[in-house]
C-alpha cells in the first residue's frame, strides 16, 4: 500500500481544532495517546454573541494536538506495511482496463502509478471523486482559527458561540490548550466578509490582551455523506466523502471510522479478486447505522439552525436562561414549557425537538 501526502510533513499545516468527546471514541474504539491530549474538560459554556447562556456539565471533551495524532496515525500505518510517500501530490486519477492510475507529481517530475483500489482521502476537495464520475462534496462552511498566547483568564471548558454578530450561520469557539493558550476560531456560511474577520471580532470579544502564534482556515463539507462515496477500484473516506457532522463540523471520528470500514472492506476485496462497486458498496453497508443515518437526520437539525435570524437565536437563548434550566425542573413542567414554546414558536420548538432525539449523536 503506498500513502501519498503532498506537504513534506505529516499533519502540517494542521487544520482543526483538535476536539474529540470521550464517549464517541470509546463507542468507535479509537485510542488517544495520553500525549497528544492537550487538555480535558468537562463542560460546554453556551454564548450567543457575547451573552452567556449556560454551561453545560458534559463527559470529557479531550482537546488534542492533531498533528502528534496525525503523525502518530501514520507511524501506525508504516508499521502494518504501508509505504508512505511525503512531497508527492496525486494530480489526476484515471480509469485503465486493469485499474486506476494516478498521476504523482513529485520533486523530479510526475510518474503514474497503478493500483487495484485507491481510497480518496484527499480531504474537503474530494476532486478524485469527482474525476471519477461521482458526485462530491459541494456545501461548505468556512472556518478560520488562531492559536493565540493570552493575558487574563483562559475558560476551563468549550466556549460554544452561536449568534449572527461572531458566527453568522455557523458557531465560534474558545478552547483552552495550556495556562495561557488558545484556540479561537469560527465557521461561517455564506458570507461577504472572510471567515478571519469573524474569528477576530470572537478573539477580541473574549481576550484583551492577546498574541497570535499560528492562524488557518479552510472550507468544511457540511453536505452530509456524498452516495454513493464509492466506484469500481475506487472508495472515498472522511471530508471527501462527506462525512463530517453536518450539525458540529466533527470529522476526525467520522475519518477514522470509514477508513478504518475501507480498510476492512478493501482487505476482504484483495482476497477475492473483487473490485467492483457491488463488493465495494460493503463499506457504505458497515457506516449505514453508524454514521450515514445520523449525519443524514442531523443534516435536518443544521438547516432548521440556519433559518434563525439573531433575534429568533436571542429569544430563545433567553428562554433557556429564565426558563428551561431543565436539571431543575420537573419532567412535567418541561413538557410544559415545550407545548407552550410550541404553540408561540413551533419552528424552534421543532428544532429543539430535533435537538434533543438526536442528542446522543451530535457530538461524534
Ligand atoms: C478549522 C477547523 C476545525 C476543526 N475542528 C474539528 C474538531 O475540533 N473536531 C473534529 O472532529 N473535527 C474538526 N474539524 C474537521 C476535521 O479536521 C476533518 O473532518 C478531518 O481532518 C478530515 O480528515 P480527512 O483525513 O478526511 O481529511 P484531511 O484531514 O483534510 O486530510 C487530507 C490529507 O490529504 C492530503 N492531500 C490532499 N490532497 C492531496 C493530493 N492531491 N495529493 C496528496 N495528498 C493530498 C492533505 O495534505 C491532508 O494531509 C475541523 C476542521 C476545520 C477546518
Amino acid at each position: 500500500m503506498l500513502v501519498l501526502e503532498e506537504h513534506p510533513e505529516i499533519g502540517k499545516p494542521p487544520h482543526c481544532a483538535g476536539i474529540l468527546h470521550s464517549t464517541k471514541l470509546k463507542k468507535a474504539r479509537i485510542n488517544i495517546p495520553g500525549d497528544v491530549v492537550l487538555a480535558k474538560v468537562n463542560a460546554i459554556s453556551l454564548y450567543h454573541n457575547t451573552d452567556h447562556v449556560m454551561d453545560i456539565p458534559t463527559a470529557a471533551f479531550y482537546i488534542i494536538d492533531r498533528v502528534a495524532f496525525d503523525k502518530r496515525l501514520a507511524k501506525e500505518a508504516e508499521r502494518a506495511g504501508a509505504e508512505l510517500a511525503l512531497l508527492s501530490q496525486a494530480v489526476k486519477v484515471a480509469r485503465t482496463s486493469d485499474g486506476l492510475v494516478v498521476s504523482v507529481k513529485q520533486r523530479g517530475g510526475t510518474r503514474d502509478v497503478t493500483g487495484k483500489i485507491v481510497v480518496g482521502a484527499n480531504g474537503f476537495s474530494g476532486y478524485f471523486s469527482r474525476q471519477l464520475g461521482l458526485r462530491a462534496p459541494n456545501d461548505f462552511i468556512v472556518c478560520f482559527q488562531y492559536e493565540a498566547r493570552v493575558e487574563g483568564e483562559v475558560p476551563k471548558s468549550i466556549v460554544a458561540i452561536v449568534g449572527r454578530k461572531l458566527a453568522p450561520g455557523g458557531y465560534g469557539w474558545v478552547l483552552p490548550i495550556g495556562d495561557d493558550k488558545v484556540r479561537v476560531g469560527v465557521g461561517v456560511y455564506r458570507v461577504s466578509e472572510p471567515a478571519k474577520h469573524y474569528a477576530t471580532k470572537v478573539l477580541e470579544a473574549f481576550f484583551s490582551k492577546y498574541k497570535i502564534l499560528e492562524e488557518m482556515g479552510r472550507p468544511l463539507p457540511l453536505t452530509g455523506p456524498v452516495i454513493p462515496f464509492y466506484t469500481d477500484n475506487y472508495v472515498a473516506v472522511g471530508d471527501a466523502a462527506g462525512f463530517v457532522n453536518p450539525a458540529s463540523g466533527a470529522g476526525i471520528i467520522a475519518a477514522c471510522l470509514s477508513g478504518r470500514a475501507a480498510a476492512e472492506v478493501i482487505s476482504s476485496a484483495l482476497e477475492e479478486g473483487n473490485y467492483t462497486k457491488e463488493f465495494l458498496s460493503r463499506v457504505e453497508s458497515l457506516l449505514r447505522e453508524q454514521l450515514i443515518k445520523p449525519y443524514l437526520d442531523l443534516l435536518k437539525v443544521r438547516h432548521d439552525f440556519q433559518s434563525f435570524d439573531d433575534r429568533v437565536l436571542g429569544e430563545a437563548a433567553r428562554m433557556i436562561k429564565e426558563e428551561l434550566l431543565f436539571a431543575k425542573r420537573s419532567k412535567l413542567k418541561i413538557l410544559m414549557k415545550g407545548a407552550k414554546l410550541a404553540l408561540k414558536k413551533p419552528k424552534l420548538a421543532k428544532f429543539a425537538y430535533h435537538l434533543l432525539k438526536l442528542r446522543d449523536v451530535i457530538s461524534m
